[in-house]
């Protein structure tokens, strides 16, 4: 009986699947299920069955919904094996060729972000990053906060995975900050714990544990059984690396079971892998090559298995050869591993291959060649080593400006409070505290000339960029939006300049933070300097300036962006040799009485400015 009403749900549920899968949903139920797809994450499988769902209708949905289910699409790909993630580059390729072709903007920045992202699974970091650039360029031109977020969780991960920790945990926070303002739980959650990761690789384990664990507890609550073994494996590379195998073993242990009985085989190979290493370290040789072999049929399963985990398991598997003394063997592993994170440009793993190395040669008595694997070796850390301070020192400036600003904010609002409490004080008992309030102004009075001072400050600091010394983006926007509101109403002229340095990634990568810092003071203090008194500038983000040119004609403007074009060329600033000048890009737009608000100005003079980068930079452009 039992088993017969067990066989009748399951036809029942078949049917309604195949329903499902027969019928085009309604507006309201595509509309409802497109966002929760791109917004929720299910559990991998259900997600690829939805998605095929909605794919098997494409052509009855708009253009625009057909534009979605593509992007969902590239993201519902097989993605266990090299093969796959070719596959999805060139199924990316002719989605970008089509979306470019009907000039759908926001479908294009989406299949550039994944395919950056299968870029990057294959070990093409070059091609990766060139994808997510443009794909951001893109999404900031739209406008587009969601989009914005998704791609910096992506290349922040990439940044952080590469070495360049800073650089990349400051993508991680910015995302989750979007993903916070839009209320998007479930995908800060995600960035939540690729942060944690970035901090393991860091060293800062306390710290990364302590995201896990709060993680750990939220998908529990939840029930997320994919989200945990996600989190659990990754709780496991860290103790791993703390050196605490006893905790790290069941952990991957978990993973293994989840994985295997989810046939997902790519990252069952990769826990089998880790694993391994962890039983390695724990002296159970035998054990480890137990694993090793398990995965070995997985990764060399055909051509195309997925190449970083190969050469995962080739050093992992050199170094338990080598420590069941077979160094014939293990070099000829090591030998593999080498070229795959070489192209990766990862240096971690390839100090590990060195250091392996040198040992088994030297075990076989070819002193000179385990010498110069050693000096290797020992290369490759110390610049390991070198970046990662350097690296902590950004990081740790920043989280202390992100600190300082969140102080800052509260003790402005707390002052507000409590002038507002007070006021309502007074006026609430005004009749029959006669007195009272006499007193109350009296000490109120002395407060406020305690208070004036610093509050001015604050009020400053709140209103200026503190390493420009002009205005915030805050500042500059509400001075625009108070003056376009006046152009509207009177009928006069008014004019926008988007200015953004050239090429700063790189002035900040070869010559160092600190002089980007100057190159930012710089070019701001020029920008003013050439401006009338009457005109604003302010630091809009980053290394993007927005000038506003009241009573101005777009000819004019134009006029004073070349001026001040020039002028930054020319600008000589400490640290920046001489034979690679500063440059900017410009695009100026003038105020017309069919644009809504301040935004939709400046977005043409954003498009303008990216018109300017992409006819190569330094120079202007008037927005048409
Ligand atoms: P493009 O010519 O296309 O504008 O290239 P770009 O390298 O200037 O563009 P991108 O927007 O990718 O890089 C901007 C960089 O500005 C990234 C970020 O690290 C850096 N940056 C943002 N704020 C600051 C800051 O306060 N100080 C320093 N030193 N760098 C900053
Ligand atoms: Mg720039
Ligand atoms: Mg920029």
């Amino acid at each position: 009986m039992k088993i017969l009403k067990r066989w009748s749900l399951l036809l029942w549920l078949g049917m309604a699947q195949v329903w499902a899968a027969q019928a085009p949903l309604t507006e309201p139920e595509l509309s409802l299920e497109l966002q929760q797809l791109e917004d929720e994450t299910p559990p991998l499988r259900e997600f690829r069955e939805r998605v095929a769902a909605l794919a098997a209708h494409g052509e009855d949905y708009s253009v625009e919904a057909q534009g979605r289910i593509a992007r969902l699409q590239c993201w519902a790909r097989p993605s266990e094996r090299d093969d796959d993630y070719q596959e999805t580059v060139r199924l990316a390729d002719e989605a970008l060729a089509k979306a470019r072709a009907r000039k759908d903007r926001i479908t294009e920045s989406g299949m550039l972000a994944c395919r950056a992202f299968h870029q990057q699974l294959l070990g093409n970091m070059d091609a990766a990053r060139q994808d997510y650039d443009d794909a951001l360029t893109l999404a900031r031109r739209l406008g587009d906060s969601r989009q914005r977020a998704d791609i910096l969780s992506l290349r922040g991960e990439m940044y952080s995975y590469q070495g360049e920790m800073a650089e990349g945990l400051m993508e991680l926070m910015d995302a989750h900050q979007r993903y916070e303002d839009l209320g998007l739980e479930s995908k800060g959650r995600e960035v939540l714990a690729k942060i944690a990761n970035a901090y393991r690789r860091m060293g800062l384990y306390e710290r990364a544990e302590g995201y896990f664990q709060e993680l750990e507890y939220d998908y529990r609550k939840l029930g997320d059984k994919e989200h945990l073994v996600d989190i659990h494996s990754q709780q496991g590379l860290l103790y791993t690396e703390m050196g605490e195998y006893d905790r790290a073993l069941p952990l991957m242990a978990e993973a293994e079971i989840y994985y295997l009985t989810q046939q997902q085989e790519g990252m069952l190979a990769w826990s089998r892998v880790e694993m391994a290493t962890v039983l390695l370290n724990q002296g159970k040789t035998e054990q480890a090559m137990a694993k090793l072999e398990q995965a070995s049929s997985l990764l060399h399963r055909g051509k195309g298995t997925d190449s970083v985990t190969r050469g995962h398991w080739y050093i992992v598997m050199a170094t338990t050869l080598d420590a069941m003394g077979k160094s014939a063997e293990a070099l000829r592993y090591l030998d593999q591993a080498e070229p795959i994170f070489a192209k990766e440009q990862n240096l971690r793993f390839l100090a590990w291959v060195h250091e392996v190395r040198a040992r088994v040669l030297e075990r076989q008595g070819r002193i000179k060649e385990a010498l110069g694997n050693l000096k290797q070796y020992v290369k490759t850390k110390q610049a390991l080593e070198q970046m990662l301070r350097e690296q902590r020192s950004l990081q740790m400036r920043f989280e202390f400006d992100l600190a300082r600003k969140e102080l800052e904010n509260q003790t402005l609002r707390s002052q507000q409070q409590l002038q507002a409490e007070k006021l309502k004080q007074l006026q609430e008992r005004r009749y029959w505290q006669y007195l009272v309030v006499t007193l109350l102004i009296l000490v109120m009075g002395i407060l406020v000339i305690h208070q004036r001072g610093r509050t001015r400050k604050m009020h400053r600091l709140a209103m200026t960029d503190e390493l420009t010394g002009i205005h915030n983006r805050r500042q500059i926007q509400a001075k625009g939006r108070k003056w376009f509101n006046e152009a509207r109403e009177g009928g006069k002229p008014l004019c926008v300049l988007l200015l953004d340095i050239d090429h700063f990634k790189k002035v900040n990568d070869t010559l160092g933070h600190h002089v980007g810092d100057l190159v930012l003071t710089a070019v701001a203090q020029c920008i003013e300097d050439q401006l009338r008194s009457l005109d604003r500038v302010g630091r809009n983000g980053g290394e993007e300036f927005l000038v506003l040119l009241p009573d101005t004609r777009l000819d004019e403007a134009a006029e004073v962006a070349e001026r001040i074009r020039q002028q930054v060329s020319l600008l000589n600033i400490e640290g920046v040799p001489e034979e690679h000048p500063i440059r900017i890009s410009i695009g100026c737009a003038e105020y017309r009485p069919e644009d809504d608000n301040l935004g939709e100005l400046v977005r043409r003079a954003d498009e303008a400015m990216y018109q300017a980068k992409l006819a190569g930079r330094n120079r202007v452009v008037k927005a048409a």
